[in-house]
């Protein structure tokens, strides 16, 4: 009997953006009852201390409002409405883990920085303190483009923490440099997008004892890379066909 790499796990990405909107209350209790493995979500502060579930530092782009969320209120951030979700508003941190809390479906929280690239400051303890007020700390693991975040995160918790590698980092750095700043920052995995993903790189993070996973695996093709390349983890803006696509790899490579 040959041993089988374990399966690839999916993320839903922001809820499943592209069949359900982005970051949208459908779609975070629809991924809850899916048989996929975790759900992506971005968090931001609002200028009244609330903590809310939304992917970009602004609400203009994906709402009907306007302004950054860390100088709106609570309130301000609630009005928007979210494109293309029927009506639908954002919710904060505290609700999306009550979404998940009889859930299978583990919580990767990402945590962005603000308007200009810059991460807020005093704000990811916050965010741990949050999850664990709401009892789903041991149930979620952390994710973000920053270095200088996840140093954060790694002193304020055990829990498992990804480093989003963007293209240009990857390029600019290279793969034995991404490995090495990995695991001096006592980061122990790294996801890179999908399309910057090859065997060859993969080999070498995990060469360098790290862990590797995709990210913004949207279509068929994308999602078929990453589950070829036996990505620990990919995010998917549409965890339906995700499904599909793993059930039919596995139907094909047991055949
Ligand atoms: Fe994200």
């Amino acid at each position: 009997m040959t041993d089988l790499p374990p399966r690839t796990r999916i993320a839903s990405h922001r809820g499943g953006t592209l069949e359900f909107g982005d970051s949208t209350p459908h779609g975070f209790r629809t991924t809850a009852a899916m048989p996929v493995d975790e759900v992506e979500f971005d968090v931001h502060p609002t200028a009244d201390g609330a903590i809310m579930v939304h992917h970009d530092a602004t609400l203009d782009r994906t709402t009907d409002g306007t302004g950054a969320i860390r100088d709106l209120t609570e309130a301000a951030v609630r009005a928007a409405t979210i494109d293309y979700s029927g009506g639908q508003h954002p919710i904060s941190l505290a609700e999306l883990c009550d979404i998940y809390k009889d859930s299978n479906v583990t919580l990767r929280c990402e945590i962005k920085p603000g308007p200009g690239g810059v991460a807020y400051a005093d704000f990811a303890h916050r965010v741990v303190a949050e999850i664990d007020r709401c009892g789903m700390l041991a149930k979620t693991g952390f994710t973000s483009f920053l270095v200088p975040t996840l140093d954060e995160l790694r002193d304020l918790t055990d829990r498992p923490l990804l480093w989003l590698v963007s293209p240009p980092v990857l390029t600019q750095l290279g793969a034995s440099a991404v490995a090495e700043l990995a695991k001096a920052h006592g980061i122990p995995e790294i996801g890179v997008n999908v399309d910057t993903a090859t065997e060859t790189l993969r080999d070498h993070i995990r060469g360098a004892g790290l862990e590797f996973g995709c990210w913004a695996a949207h279509t068929a093709d994308q999602i078929d890379h990453a589950l070829r390349l036996g990505a620990k983890v990919f995010t998917t803006d549409r965890p339906s066909l995700a499904i599909a696509r793993r059930d039919a790899f596995h139907t094909e490579t047991a055949a």
